[in-house]
């Protein structure tokens, strides 16, 4: 942002808090108050300490309801929100204007941010109808305390900051020659536990947030069948299996009689998180393969990426238009971080072919990563909020897979271009995605076989029956670990219910 258009944007910042309320009512009867306000004052990209407090559930109340500012604004964000990580520089930035030792304005308005990744805050996030990240609000922070903010109500103290964009986008211009932090392949091998700590992470966030709902519950079905056939680790395939076939049970309403608001009964939650969807030693609360080397980088988003890769590597040919639109659906409905599940609908919004092979998918995944690797390289660079050991690259490096190159990377006007030779990529990505994932990978609650004993050839292709209690019908389908007889199978099931349900209702 050019200097004069930085003063317009300070200045209107300014004037609305000290106008105070007339002028932050003439500023949202003009539209919401835009987070580009609020990005508006540079990058912020120095090493100062945070300014904004940290709250957290037992002190939010106390906090905001003793303070003296006329205004408060607060950021619900989650830590391993990869958009909140970028946001965070241009909030605190703000933050310094009216908090900490140095203040320009101090008193006028607090700065606060809630995490919600940590359960002892998601009665709090709930209160404030958070429902993805970063969420900002502001108000008088007397209205913070004890209340409540939805987007259902119309007349509320609290109001909205959004304008739906968390940063600044610019096209990608890589300055470097070939990226030179090629990892070693085996490395991948250690990612099957991070992807199994994604997956759990996954369903614990879906369930925090009350996010089944009438209109969500197909595709978490889908997505629940995808990775029961799927899933490159056994205890996932197992749990999920688990959930699937006892869904009906935890989860008794369905579209046709059930409101949204009786999706939110806590009873139906605590059934559904009496699952473990990837066994009861997971999560682990740590990382490896997507262990970040700086704090709050990586982890979870890393990891859904592997899953993604390793289940589009692992679908059948005819089943991968369907899983294709499974995980889309699922990142749309369950991704909380707002940034990354918008843009990467709209990509997949723009397929308009239906993907025939495993081929397609795989590498239709594979690009669209690389394109959202574009993205992030010029954001994290500008604001610093990158990891510095893992920077955003085209991926794969040439060390990891040479013969991908057709030729050497050319620098054309700052950007990289590389000539893919896409049959090598799909061979690469199968191997690293396929085998070596699972090369490594030990299910310590194996009902045979010991403790810790290697059961890589039993991962290694998705085609075990899982050891679930389950109908002869489902059985098969599961046996077959045929997505799309599963998916069969389930709607048929949903059928016979439904009519099942319309005969009980009307003899
Ligand atoms: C669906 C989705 C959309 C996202 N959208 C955004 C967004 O819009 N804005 C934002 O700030 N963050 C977004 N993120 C998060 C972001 O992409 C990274 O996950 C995050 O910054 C952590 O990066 P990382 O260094 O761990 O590597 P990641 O990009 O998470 O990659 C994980 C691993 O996958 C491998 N890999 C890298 N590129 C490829 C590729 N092209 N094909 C196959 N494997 C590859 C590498 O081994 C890498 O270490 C999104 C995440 C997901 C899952």
């Amino acid at each position: 942002m050019s200097s004069s258009a930085g003063l317009v944007v300070f200045t209107l910042i300014v004037s609305w808090v000290f106008a105070g309320a007339a002028a932050a009512a003439a500023l949202e009867s003009a539209g919401r108050p835009r987070r580009s306000l609020l990005r508006a004052l540079g990058d912020g990209s120095d090493d100062l300490p945070d300014v904004a407090l940290e709250l957290n559930g037992s002190d939010f109340d106390a906090v905001l309801r003793q303070s003296p500012a006329r205004f408060a604004v607060v950021e619900f964000f989650a830590h391993w929100c990869p958009a909140c990580r970028n946001y965070k520089p241009h909030y605190e930035k703000v933050a310094r204007l009216f908090n900490g030792a140095n203040a320009v304005h101090p008193g006028i308005v607090v700065m606060t941010r809630v995490d919600c990744a940590h359960k002892m805050n998601s009665k709090l996030c709930d209160r404030f109808s958070v429902d993805h990240y970063p969420r900002l609000l502001w108000g008088h922070p007397r209205k913070f305390a004890s209340g409540a903010w939805s987007p259902k109500q119309e007349q509320n103290d609290i109001l909205p900051i959004d304008d739906g964009q968390t940063a600044e986008h610019e096209k990608f211009e890589n300055e470097n020659t070939l990226p030179h932090n090629a990892s070693d392949p085996e490395q991948v091998a250690r990612a099957i536990y991070d992807i199994e700590e994604a997956t759990a992470g996954a369903f614990d966030i879906i369930l925090e947030h009350k996010m089944i709902k009438p209109d969500t519950e197909a595709p978490f079905i889908k997505f629940l069948q995808l990775i029961s056939a799927h899933h490159p680790s056994k205890r996932c395939r197992r749990g999920s299996a688990e959930i699937l076939v006892n869904f009906d049970d935890v989860w008794p309403l369905d579209s046709l009689s059930t409101s949204a608001k009786d999706m939110d009964s806590p009873h139906d939650m605590s059934m559904l998180k009496n699952f473990q969807i990837c066994g009861k030693e997971v999560p682990r609360g740590y990382w490896i393969f997507c262990h970040g080397s700086k704090k709050d980088t990586r982890g979870f988003s890393c990891g859904l990426w592997v899953l993604i890769h390793s289940l589009s590597v692992r679908v059948r040919d005819e089943e991968s238009y369907l899983a294709f639109n499974t995980i889309c659906d699922f990142i749309h409905n369950f991704f909380v971080c707002e940034e990354c599940r918008r843009h990467f609908y709209k990509m997949c919004s723009s397929v308009t072919t239906p993907f025939n092979t495993t081929r397609d998918l795989a590498l239709w995944f594979w690009s669209t990563h690389n394109r959202v690797n574009d993205r992030l390289m010029k954001t994290e660079k500008a604001l610093g909020t990158g990891d510095p050991k893992f920077p955003k690259m085209r991926w794969p490096p040439k060390q990891l897979c040479p013969s991908c190159y057709r030729s050497p990377g050319r620098i054309n006007n700052g950007t990289l271009l590389v000539d893919w030779n896409k049959d090598e990529v799909f061979s690469f990505l199968v191997r690293y995605y396929g085998k070596t994932l699972v090369s490594s990978y030990k299910d310590e609650n194996r009902s045979s076989g010991g403790n810790g004993v290697s059961v890589s050839d039993d991962v290694a292709t998705s085609t075990n029956a899982v050891a679930v209690p389950v109908g002869a019908a489902l059985g098969i389908a599961l046996a077959s670990c045929a997505f799309g007889a599963l998916a069969c199978f389930w709607r048929a099931q949903q059928k016979n219910r439904k009519q099942r349900k319309r005969t009980d209702l009307h003899p």
